[in-house]
């Protein structure tokens, strides 16, 4: 059969244990026999950010801000019990956030739906994709625990110098300082701009403007002087932009039926994304995708590396770890080079892969994180590489159609 050609790089990044061990499995049986595609190769491995003293990471990074689009396997990002586990240097940093770091990208979950994995929300019937503005609010904070009567003041300097008043504490209490910047607000609104007309799905975006006029309303401010720069762009697309309060967001996407881009400021993502994930099924059907205010595309799985799978695998034994989102991120970034490239039999292979593997899940193949989920019940679960195998078949009966 003759390869299709791919015109343009994709960044690839390896990454760690079992996750890794998929991740090969993918490339080589479900990608390589199809298409002749340039690969920008990076090895995350943590062994290997280790030995580069992590400059790898950042390569990898400054590649994809090169190429636009990237795959990335998922990663060890290290604590003290993985230094002493794999003899690093140092706990190096996540290398996921060193790249959205580079990229000032925003990160989107999206769930992948298949027929017989009901939701446990019985609306849901498209996916819903949170987008989480991951900079500022709690999370780079300043906080303090008061232990005696005092006040608390904010020092404002300017040319000049102003005091206002926090609280005046008769007794103990704890104070927390919040702080955003514009700069990372407008970029993470344009990534979600750029996500929602990528993908043709709504955008909303939730706040609490009735109590926190100024701070989260200046969210609310920027995200409709973004979305009325693109008005033209939203009609062509057919899709709209929506704000709602955070608490009527929340009762709303019960009652929807998906198909949502959802931004959120970052706690809010953080606990949403989260509760959505549980509500679609398992970890192994969430993708997750890195996008940059200028249009750079990074792909991967949500999960992480699988840790516990891949010790069972070391030991010999066979795992039943679930590939699906890895290979949905393959297909993510394939399809996304095709339309950047304009090569539709690329993006066409991306649409038959991701159908081959629903229609093996569909046909009650698949692995043990799934089973519990599936209706009508499945009665055996496979391992993944059985699984992979019967992937290809599929692929290959659809590409044989034409
Ligand atoms: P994990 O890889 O997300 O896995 C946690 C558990 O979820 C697994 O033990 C498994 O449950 C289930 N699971 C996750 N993905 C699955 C799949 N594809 N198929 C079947 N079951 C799946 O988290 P972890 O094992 O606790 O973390 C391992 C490493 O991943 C950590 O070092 C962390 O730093 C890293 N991490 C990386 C990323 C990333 O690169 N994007 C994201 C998160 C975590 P059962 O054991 O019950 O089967
Ligand atoms: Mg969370």
């Amino acid at each position: 059969m003759e390869l299709i050609k791919v015109k343009n790089p994709i960044v690839e990044i390896d990454g760690d244990e079992m996750a890794r061990i998929m991740w090969r499995m993918i490339k080589e049986r479900l990608i390589l026999p199809y298409l002749d595609i340039p690969l920008v190769y990076f090895d995350l491995s943590i062994e290997n950010r280790d030995r580069t003293d992590d400059q790898i990471t950042l390569e990898s990074a400054k590649a994809i801000k090169e190429y636009k689009v990237g795959v990335k396997c998922a990663t060890i990002t290290p604590d003290e019990e993985r230094v002493k586990e794999y003899r690093l240097k140092k706990a190096w940093k996540s290398p996921n956030a060193t790249i959205r770091a580079y990229l000032d990208g925003t990160v989107f979950r999206k769930p992948i739906l298949v027929k017989n994995i009901p939701p446990s929300v019985r609306s849901w019937k498209k996916p819903i994709i949170i987008g989480r503005h991951a900079y500022g609010d709690i999370y780079n904070a300043f906080e303090y625990r008061v232990d005696k009567p005092l006040t608390v003041e904010v020092v404002i300097k300017d040319d000049d110098i102003n005091y206002f008043p926090i609280h005046n504490f008769e007794g103990k209490g704890i104070f927390m300082v919040l702080h955003n910047t514009e700069k990372s607000i407008r970029n993470f609104v344009k990534s979600c701009i750029n996500y929602a007309l990528s993908e043709k799905v709504d955008l909303w975006f939730s706040a609490k403007d009735t109590i926190s006029k100024i701070y989260h309303g200046y969210f609310k401010e920027i995200f409709q002087e973004e979305v009325d720069k693109k008005k033209d762009d939203f009609e062509k697309a057919g899709i709209r932009y929506k704000y709602l309060l955070i608490d009527d967001a929340i009762a709303q996407i019960m009652k929807s039926e998906g198909g949502i881009l959802w931004a959120c400021m970052n706690y809010e993502g953080d606990i949403i994304s989260d509760m959505i994930a549980g509500g679609f099924g398992s970890l192994g059907l969430m993708t997750s995708v890195l996008v940059s205010p200028f249009g750079e595309y990074e792909y991967e799985a949500a999960h992480g590396t699988v840790r516990r799978h891949y010790y069972e695998y070391l030991k010999g034994n066979p795992t039943s770890t679930n590939p699906t989102a890895s290979i949905f991120a393959w297909t993510g970034a394939i399809r996304k080079r095709g339309e950047l490239d304009g090569t539709k039999e690329v993006c066409d292979f991306a649409d038959k892969l991701e159908k081959a593997v629903l229609k093996t899940i569909e046909m009650g193949i698949m692995t043990k994180d799934l089973q519990p989920l599936s209706e009508p019940f499945v009665e055996r679960f496979v391992y993944t590489e059985e699984f992979i195998n019967k992937v290809k078949e599929n692929l290959e009966e659809i590409l044989s159609k034409g």
